[in-house]
């Protein structure tokens, strides 16, 4: 199977998975979205309201921010490859319950096993935890380790890991966005 397919293969999986209790709240999944060649592939926490609505990552206000924020570095939606956490929206976009992230992510392993990414951003506490545990490194909390780099290497992956705050604490905390700004700097090592 090519990558495409592959993707596809997932994509159809996710529109009827039943694997936890969020398909019964949920509008519409969000599989990820961008280029299957991306060398950076971001990964945030779950959908929102307007994800949820429209089946798209990131198309609500924190995704705004992303948007400036990958200008910022000179990359567009289609440099990156975006993926969450969980692909059904949790009612009011309460947390990820731990049942839900065992449930879902062996989807998003997929996707990274297709993208084959340089840089894994995990966004938010939530997407760090996941992405660091999954490669034996220990989680701390966002707030210490955002913008530091973790080098990985197993069998199948190669890659830098630097988790990110989550986009959407620029929208009610304004000094968060000059610190996403000086980490997405570093992600393009600039
Ligand atoms: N927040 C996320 O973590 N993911 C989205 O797709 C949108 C908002
Ligand atoms: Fe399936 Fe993930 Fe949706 Fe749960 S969140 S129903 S595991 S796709």
């Amino acid at each position: 199977m090519g990558r495409e397919e592959e993707m596809q293969a997932i994509s159809e999986e996710i529109r009827e998975c039943k694997k936890c209790g969020l398909w019964k709240t949920r509008k519409t999944p969000v599989v990820g979205g961008g280029s299957l060649d991306a060398k950076i592939m971001l990964v945030g926490e779950a959908p929102g309201y307007n994800e949820d609505q429209q089946g798209k990552p990131f198309v609500g206000r924190a995704g705004k921010v992303l948007d400036e924020l990958l200008a910022l570095v000179g990359l567009e939606r289609n440099d990156v490859y975006i993926a969450n956490v969980l692909k059904c929206r949790p009612p009011n976009n309460r947390n990820p319950m731990p049942e839900e992230i065992k449930a879902c992510t062996p989807c998003l392993d997929r996707q990274i096993g297709i993208i084959k990414p340089e840089t894994i951003c995990p966004m938010g506490n939530f997407a760090a935890a996941y992405i660091l545990e999954k490669f034996g490194l220990k989680p701390e909390s966002i707030g210490r380790i955002h913008g530091r780099i973790f080098r990985v290497k197993n069998l199948l992956l190669d890659a830098r890991i630097i988790p990110l705050y989550h986009p959407a604490s620029a929208t009610y905390n304004p000094n968060m966005k000059s610190t996403l700004m000086g980490d997405f700097r570093s992600i393009k090592g600039e």
